[in-house]
């Protein structure tokens, strides 16, 4: 058996940051534990993780070039470069040509004194299966959602010729899973709702899929506590006995303040700021997160929301040609910041002056959210995020919902009223003072999962034995 430190970990994430982001984390805790950690990307996202993984002598970097693809964008080497979502699929498909390169790589880690004893790469980099399997490396895989969302969504691909006749707003069951909210097809990613075989974007995810269920094994980006019971649902997707890893909330292996990929300055000004809202809970943090497209106009509602609102707000607005509505400035000057630039989420979330977060419901802001124990008002998007909204409002009811939020299928714009009256009920509602006494216990238990003997912490040790032997 490899010793201790002589270990070394293979990581391969896909460009986009909340699948990037949780997987620097990982390497950060099993640096911690004296494993060696390689995690390959191309050279801009290289640039960026250099910074965050400063002072962790134990992770390296490995750059291989990103191919010029026709029909994407020049020097688009990650997701929240791309100018839209249209872009996703070619995006997706250009990242398989980044194989031939990984193999080179992973040979001549082979061949090195410290060869890998794994190699954990992205649900969406499905190839590296074939690699893994050629160069005798089990792969690891990391999907970056929740086991909930995972089984949902595995189910529904598994049964759905039965699916198809179910009506779109008529709750679905789905076999062998015990569902802690009413499901609906609206609710299930897509635009389809339910796999068609001539959609694109379904086919590729069938191939990665297949890729998938053949893996060594499943990363998992959440905490027993909080899925148990849906992990055996999730797991009986896999063939060859794979098992699903719950090592999170990987953020919280992050120390506050390590993060060196935000601009320290504007990270220093918006504490600053958020210190001076004196009072504790009453500031609300606005983000959708770095994939959703979300509209100009859309956009207006949430400002003249939030004016009504009263609350003061914290909003990270991504659309680069958006402006505040005539006459708004004034009116929340001293009340409301809006940022442009990135900012140390999980920091924000952290001050004591944030009573509430209207997020999109990725997984990982959920997982922020709960960990820091801030109850969300839920405003899913895109992707599985309706399912994130159902189980963090309905299932664990550390959440409200924005009224008038359809789903997946219909887009229409959400009115400034729903969204304020959102809001005002996070904030200052007695539904709110509920959810937000169900996020802080959660978060309780969230830091106690990766603490020393908690059950992430405990699942991670005995996943490095379980890799040291099969070596
Ligand atoms: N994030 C951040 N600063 C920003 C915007 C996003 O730190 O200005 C982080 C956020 O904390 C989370 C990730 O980016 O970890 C976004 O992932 P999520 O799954 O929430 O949503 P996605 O962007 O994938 O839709």
């Amino acid at each position: 058996m490899p010793s201790p430190s002589s270990s070394h970990v293979v990581i391969f994430p896909f460009m986009a940051q909340g699948h990037t982001l949780p997987l620097l984390y990982l390497s950060k805790a099993l640096s911690r534990q004296q494993i060696m950690v390689t995690i390959i990307t191309t050279p801009s996202n290289a640039t960026s993780i250099a910074k965050t993984i400063a002072n962790h002598p134990k992770i390296s970097l490995v750059e291989i070039p990103f191919p010029t693809i026709d029909g994407l964008p020049k020097d688009c080497e990650n997701t929240s470069q791309l100018p839209s979502m249209e872009f996703h699929l070619p995006f997706l498909h250009a990242t398989k040509q980044l194989q031939k390169p990984f193999e080179q790589v992973l040979q001549t880690m082979l061949e090195s004194k410290t060869p890998p004893i794994c190699v954990i790469s992205d649900f969406f980099l499905g190839w590296t299966l074939a690699s893994c399997q050629a160069f005798g490396v089990p792969r690891l895989v990391f999907h970056g959602l929740g086991i909930l969302s995972m089984a949902i969504i595995k189910s529904s691909w598994f049964h759905a010729p039965q699916l198809e006749s179910v009506s779109m707003f008529d709750p679905l069951d789905l076999p062998g899973m015990k569902l802690p909210f009413t499901l609906t097809r609206a609710d299930l990613p897509g635009s389809t709702n339910l796999p068609e075989h001539d959609d694109k974007f379904y086919q590729f995810i069938q191939e990665v899929g297949e890729a998938d269920v053949k893996s060594w094994g499943v990363i998992v980006n959440s905490f027993e506590e909080l899925e148990k019971s849906h992990i055996q649902a999730f797991e009986s997707f896999y063939i060859n006995g794979a098992k699903a890893w719950c090592l999170g909330p990987l953020c919280l292996y992050e120390k506050m303040g390590s993060d060196k990929s935000t601009n320290q300055d504007h990270s220093c000004t918006l504490t600053q700021w958020l210190t001076e809202q004196v009072t504790p809970d009453s500031v609300i943090y606005v983000s959708f997160g770095t994939q959703a497209d979300v509209s100009d106009s859309q956009l207006d509602e949430v400002a003249f929301a939030l004016e009504e609102s009263g609350s003061p707000f914290l909003w990270v607005v991504r659309s680069k040609t958006w402006s505040l509505p005539t006459g708004l400035e004034e009116k929340i000057k001293n009340r409301g910041l809006i940022v442009r630039e990135w900012v140390n989420q999980r920091q924000i979330l952290s001050h004591r002056a944030i009573g509430g977060f209207l997020s999109h419901c990725g997984w990982n802001s959920v997982l922020e959210s709960v960990s820091a124990g801030v109850p969300i008002l839920a405003w899913p998007m895109i992707a599985e995020q309706s399912l994130n909204a159902k189980f963090i409002v309905d299932g664990l009811g550390a959440g409200l919902s924005v009224e008038g939020v359809q789903n997946q299928v219909s887009k229409i714009l959400v009115s400034r009223q729903a969204i304020c009256e959102g809001v005002e009920e996070l904030m200052g509602g007695s539904k709110g003072r509920i959810a937000k006494e169900r996020a802080q216990a959660l978060g309780r238990v969230a830091g106690r999962a990766v603490q020393k003997g908690g059950s992430s912490h405990d699942t991670l040790n005995k996943l490095i034995d379980q890799l040291r032997v099969s070596m």
